[in-house]
């Protein structure tokens, strides 16, 4: 094993694994600091990748040449494209997942590559040298130097799960949470705070009647898509669908039982103290929170095609086992059902994300990298997003090169990262579409079109990505002018060109086709991307157009930059109230500082005056 590395990863979570093969395939040596191999890109709660927004991320991710598309694609076994009644914007895949099948995936795509050294202990200490990253210490004293550490720790630091009124240390059901990396972290004098999340139990699947279930019309079988799509632009078949989900719904006797044991939970009984996902809540929180409410969703979800474990969706909760037995007995259809884990609740530590810079770099410690739910957030998919960033950046900042930073009109991922370095995190934060105030701009069909050429730039795209992308792109651009002059004959007989026919919402592209009205060129493989790509492009041109000249608006604070050591305190006429906020956040230009909560316009005014002095 090399003791000196150029970047350090420590955790193998979501954010961690794309952390380490990013800087790997930018030519860093890495280690990869990790408890055990075999939790490596393991998912803790849901057995499922993509959904609204989350699917933009995927993409998003695999677009900049990431794992999670293609690791989705390559073991999901149930697919559905999201939203597909409404606008392309909102469109969004989403699959189940085969949970050691996803892992083993990934794993087998990380020793395959030879700039990842693995590092199997745990990390103990952050070692520094004249204030900035110099290496990393592990508990059992052994030390690794190098120029870039990525810390990806999830729920680990300071841990603490409970079921019912029993407590015990642990970063996730029966692993050990980490307290030495936490006193580590603390003790560079960050601001940090502690959140929550949950799981549901598991039930035992030959435990579970389905087909009776069916039968008896308790249970809905939740099929996926027909013609199933893939998150992956390097997709060459069409992924396919080989398990079915289950719907049922709450009853007023469940709901009754959380009343009537509502003390024992920990999240009413004032034993935890961290603030969980609002929009993820526990079953707890959906009776008392909605009591209005006569039934609510639940999923029954297979956690693998050879998994015996089924994830009891929307039942999240931390009421004693013995409780939470009962409740899963009192669903419609689970009478026998036989519960192989109980759900529980973590508290963890966070560190406050406005710690950091928009490359995901600790504002106070040159080299030190954060990504993931260390950050605040929840989510695999926010994790990988972010864990893509900071292992380019940590790469970047070892080679010298500028941070790759996404603009909140170029990526759901810089709308996250924004959101995160400026705003901070009071509660775990998700990503939805409302957060995009450009949100036709960003879609998934699209995703490829805004961020391949910059993967590419930044090394991260090899040459069959980029050949098929290119092939993709001028097809993209031929079509869209082939249809500005084509002409087309619509209901009334005027003749019109077939992109003003497009503006009209009773025609779709696909439709004109059909009707051999026109004709453009697609490929096999992205038919649907480039069908929609070109449809979304003509049918909401003035749309679009309309957000691009926002964007080119607000570019002008967003160019302007604030540099590290400007002086707030000495801005003239600045309240002590604004130059503590200005502080905390640190913006790094001033499109961020307007959006700094609290912050005045006439205060990002003063800055700006006074930077032109500056
Ligand atoms: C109980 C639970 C319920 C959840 N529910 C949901 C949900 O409903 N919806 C949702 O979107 N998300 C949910 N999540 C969150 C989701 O699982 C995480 O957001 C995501 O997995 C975070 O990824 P990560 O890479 O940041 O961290 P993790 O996946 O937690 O990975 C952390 C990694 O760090 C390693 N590690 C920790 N300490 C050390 C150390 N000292 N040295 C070396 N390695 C270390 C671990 O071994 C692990 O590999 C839940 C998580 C948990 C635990």
């Amino acid at each position: 094993m090399i003791s000196e590395l150029d970047v350090i990863v420590i955790g193998s979570g979501h954010a961690g694994v794309e952390a380490a093969w990013a800087a790997a395939r930018l030519g860093r040596s890495v280690g990869l600091c990790t408890l055990s191999r075999e939790t490596v890109a393991h998912m803790p709660c849901n057995p499922a990748v993509g959904g609204t927004a989350k699917g933009h991320l995927v993409r998003e991710i695999d677009a900049l040449g990431g794992l999670m598309g293609r690791a989705i694609d390559a073991t999901g076994i149930q697919f559905k494209l999201l939203n597909r009644s409404r606008g392309p914007a909102v469109w969004s895949p989403r699959a189940q997942a085969d949970k050691p099948r996803y892992a083993a995936w990934v794993r087998a795509e990380l020793e395959s590559e030879p700039n990842i050294h693995w590092i199997i202990g745990r990390a103990g200490r952050i070692v520094l040298d004249a204030g900035r990253v110099a290496g990393l210490a592990l508990e059992d004293g052994t030390v690794y130097r190098c120029r870039a550490l990525v810390i990806t720790t999830g729920t680990f630091l300071n841990g603490l799960v409970h079921v019912g009124r029993e407590q015990r240390p642990a970063g996730r059901a029966d692993e050990p949470p980490s307290r030495d990396l936490a006193q580590s972290i603390k003790s560079l004098g960050v601001r940090w705070g502690r959140l929550k999340t949950g799981t549901p139990p598991r039930l035992a699947r030959k435990s579970i009647d389905f087909a009776g279930g069916v039968k008896s019309g308790v249970f809905h079988v939740e099929h996926g898509d027909l013609k199933p799509v893939s998150f992956s632009f390097t997709s060459t078949m069409s992924p396919e669908n080989t398990a079915v989900c289950h719907l049922l719904h709450t009853t007023d006797r469940v709901h009754q039982l959380v009343r009537a044991n509502i003390s024992a939970s920990p999240l009413y009984n004032g034993q935890i103290a961290g603030i969980g996902p609002r929009y993820c809540p526990s079953l707890e929180d959906k009776v008392m929170r909605f009591p209005d409410r006569e039934r609510h969703q639940i999923y029954l979800e297979p956690e693998g095609l050879d998994v015996e474990e089924i994830y009891v969706n929307g039942f999240s909760m931390s009421l004693p086992a013995e409780t939470q037995r009962e409740l899963v007995r009192a669903l419609p259809g689970l009478e026998s059902a036989e519960m192989l884990r109980p759900g529980y609740a973590v508290e963890y530590d966070f560190v406050q994300p406005t710690e950091l810079r928009s490359s995901l770099e600790m504002h106070r410690v040159p080299g030190l990298f954060f990504a993931g739910q260390i950050n605040g957030t929840s989510g695999y998919e926010e994790a990988a997003g972010q864990g893509l960033l900071a292992g380019i950046n940590a790469s970047q900042s070892v080679s010298g090169r500028p941070a790759l930073v996404l603009g909140r009109n170029e990526a759901y991922l810089g709308i996250m990262v924004d959101d995160l370095v400026t705003k901070g995190c009071l509660e775990p934060y998700r990503m939805f579409t409302s957060r995009a105030e450009y949100r036709l701009l960003l879609r998934t069909d699209n995703a490829d079109l805004r961020l391949t050429p910059k993967g590419r730039d930044l090394g991260l795209v090899g040459h069959e990505r980029w050949e098929r992308f290119a092939g993709r792109q001028a097809r993209y651009e031929l079509n869209v002018e082939r249809l500005r002059r084509s002409w087309v004959r619509v209901e009334g007989g005027a003749r019109v060109t077939a992109a003003q026919a497009l503006r009209r919402p009773e025609l779709t592209l696909a439709g004109m086709m059909a009707d051999g009205d026109v004709a453009i060129d697609t490929s096999e493989q992205d038919h649907l991307l480039d069908v929609s790509s070109v449809e979304t492009t003509l049918k909401y041109e003035g749309y679009l157009l309309r957000q691009q000249q926002a964007v080119t608006r607000a570019q002008h604070a967003e160019r302007r930059k604030i540099p590290e050591t400007f002086p707030f305190e000495r801005v003239p006429g600045l309240s002590r109230e604004m130059v503590q906020r200005f502080a905390e956040a640190r913006p790094e230009t001033l499109g961020q500082a307007q959006r700094i909560p609290g912050v005045t316009p006439a205060a990002v005014a003063v800055v700006g005056a006074y930077l032109n002095r500056f």
